[in-house]
């Protein structure tokens, strides 16, 4: 699967060309966060399950990624994003 970035536990990598965008590094620390708080195994595999089961637009972890990332980007709505993760897991 080609991305521009991915998380593992506490670090995310980006690739070059997407160093500067902000966005990108948001939608990661909301997974570093998702990481986090349900440990790595049960991170992994809910992560593969739900790509599997929905496609990667569609799974639930990146769906919340998504969703947060947009919110940081639209300026205008402050989001508790920590308590906002742990209450959608
Ligand atoms: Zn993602």
């Amino acid at each position: 699967m080609e991305v521009a970035g991915i998380t593992y536990k506490d670090t995310y990598f980006v690739k070059t060309p997407f160093a500067a965008d902000i966005s990108l590094h948001f939608h990661e620390l909301v997974h570093v966060h998702q990481w986090s708080l349900l440990g790595a195994e049960s991170f992994i595999k809910r992560y593969i399950s739900e790509i599997q089961t929905y496609g990667y637009n569609g799974a639930p972890l990146e769906k919340m990624a998504y969703s947060l990332q947009d919110r940081f980007m639209d300026n205008c709505t402050p989001t508790d994003v920590l308590s906002y993760v742990q209450n959608h897991l």
